[in-house]
């Protein structure tokens, strides 16, 4: 539909003699989902939302021609019922701050003259002529920035372990396989903003002492793909990637791999198998891939959102970064918000905002004025928190203390409907399905946990299988291989620990 809007608008513009002044531009995700499509005016910034195809006229006419606002197209504040005609001004983006997301929805993905005017690689020069690659490294250090894929692993230790690792060829990989149900944070960057990306990587690739970047990303994302191919055109033309980089004697390129949908390719040794064309398995670590990683050389691999941060640490520096966010989390956290939301989106906040600011303020509370009742961070991976964790600041040691995860950045709202075996089930199925089979106890005792909750949600469970789930959930959390396996029994586990009465309804009401 957004396709239709930009070539209506484009019409619309040259009917009104307007093609030499007015620009049409495609811009990545504004993020606000549930009022798009989203068309934005600029300068005077005026934000229209749910715009249709059969709007275009109209807005050339009204907005372009007459210099008046559209009025019907504005959005509506639900408290106040005034129409908001400026981003700035909107409960949904006034407590985000964009530093992963800064450029989606402002420039042309597509052109590479509009990241430049933003700054664009400025970094990855400052970088070349200025510092040694382990001043660079400190500097990433120095952030506090830790690894947005899910594990929160420091992102200049890792780079730091890289670098130390001695091998004629070394390699960068860029994680692109978002693979949690409902979370589109990598794509939506890739697809609005690519050449943070590639400047990151080019970046991290002088840090390291690698001269082959590679970018692992989903088959399943042909924008994303095809933004990327002309970005990483653009840049070679530029001079960006390629031979001799900005006269420095660095030499850095980025090649695409793509992934088949499978989530356990996210974990990164897994994700290096794939790309070597073996089965996409996790091995044990150590070695890490910082050691031996892809085609058995020094690999140092984060995902999109982590390097998305990269350029504006070295433009506004280390501590600037440190300062936002917690002690511990500095920086930003994009999350896809999804769910009995309100404003279902994708957003940016400062780490340290609470789960009641980011689902009421920013989404606008519970749909249908209904009850909240729980939200899933961290996907397949993370826990269900409840009323009662509200108030606590999202940041990874938070989450984890309190059962669930940060993961790569799904959160998915319930409200009083949702049964919440039904939601534990509902993500078991989920990495039933994705588990590689490797190891046992993902393999046979996820089917099991599986088939203990199936059991329960049709009514012939009994009191019994209540610790029987427990049991067997805290064994596979303690013996499986990987990540996929050691966080799949936490849905089960955080909805026993914080909703046993559901559990026990079901097992006694035989319902
Ligand atoms: Fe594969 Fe699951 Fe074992 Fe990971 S935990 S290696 S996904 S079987």
């Amino acid at each position: 539909q957004s396709e239709t809007i930009a070539a209506n608008i484009k019409r619309a513009v040259a009917e009104n003699n307007l093609a030499n002044e007015v620009q049409v531009i495609k811009t990545g995700c504004f993020g606000f989902c549930e009022k798009g499509p989203v068309v934005k005016m600029v300068p005077d910034n005026t934000f229209y939302v749910q715009v249709t195809p059969g709007d275009a006229d109209e807005l050339v006419l009204e907005h372009l021609v007459k210099g008046r606002k559209v009025k019907r197209l504005l959005y509506v504040d639900p408290e106040t019922h005034t129409a908001v005609s400026d981003s700035k001004h909107m409960d949904f983006y006034k407590k985000q701050l964009r530093i992963a997301l800064r450029n989606c929805g402002f420039i042309d993905p597509e052109n590479i003259e509009e990241y430049i005017a933003r700054d664009g690689y400025s970094a990855l020069g400052t970088v070349l002529e200025q510092y040694s690659p382990e001043k660079a490294i400190e500097v990433v250090k120095a952030s506090g920035l830790r690894g947005r894929g899910g594990g929160g692993f420091p992102t200049g230790l890792k780079w730091e372990l890289t670098r130390k690792s001695k091998a004629e060829q070394k390699f960068v990989v860029c994680n692109a396989d978002e693979g949690d149900p409902g979370a589109f944070m990598d794509r939506s960057i890739l697809e609005g903003d690519p050449h943070s990306v590639l400047e990151a990587m080019a970046i991290c690739g002088y840090c390291i002492g690698a001269d082959k970047g590679l970018i692992y990303i989903r088959a399943e994302y042909p924008l994303a793909i095809k933004r990327l191919k002309i970005a990483i055109e653009q840049a070679r033309k530029y001079g960006f990637l390629g031979n001799d980089i900005f006269g420095s004697g660095f030499n850095f390129d980025v090649t695409i791999r793509y992934g088949a949908g499978a989530f356990v390719c996210g974990e990164e040794t897994a994700l290096i198998h794939s790309m070597e064309g073996k089965r996409g398995e996790p091995t044990v670590k150590p070695p890490f891939p910082a050691q031996c990683g892809y085609q058995g050389k020094p690999t140092n691999v984060n995902n999109v959102e982590t390097f998305a941060n990269i350029p504006v640490i070295f433009l506004k520096g280390a501590d600037w970064f440190s300062n936002i966010g917690t002690p511990k989390s500095p920086g930003t956290k994009v999350f896809a918000l999804a769910g009995k939301v309100n404003n279902v989106g994708l957003i940016e906040v400062p780490m340290g905002t609470t789960l009641r600011e980011v689902i009421f303020d920013i989404g606008g509370g519970i749909k249908s004025g209904k009850k909240f009742k729980a939200v899933q961070t961290g996907g397949p991976s993370g826990g269900c928190l409840t009323e009662k964790h509200l108030d606590l600041p999202i940041d990874y040691e938070t989450l984890v203390a309190n059962g669930s995860m940060m993961g790569s950045g799904g959160m998915i709202v319930m409200d009083e409907d949702d049964c919440m075996v039904s939601v534990a089930k509902f993500y078991l199925d989920f990495t039933v399905e994705e588990s590689c089979g490797k190891c046992s106890p993902c393999r046979i005792g996820n089917k099991r946990l599986h088939e203990l909750l199936d059991k329960i949600t049709l009514g012939q469970g009994e009191e019994a299988d209540l610790s029987r789930l427990r049991n067997l959930a805290t064994v596979i959390k303690d013996t499986a291989l990987c990540g996929l396996g050691q966080t799949s029994p936490n849905p089960v586990l955080s909805t026993l620990d914080n909703f046993p009465e559901e559990y026990e309804a079901h097992v006694k009401e035989g319902k």
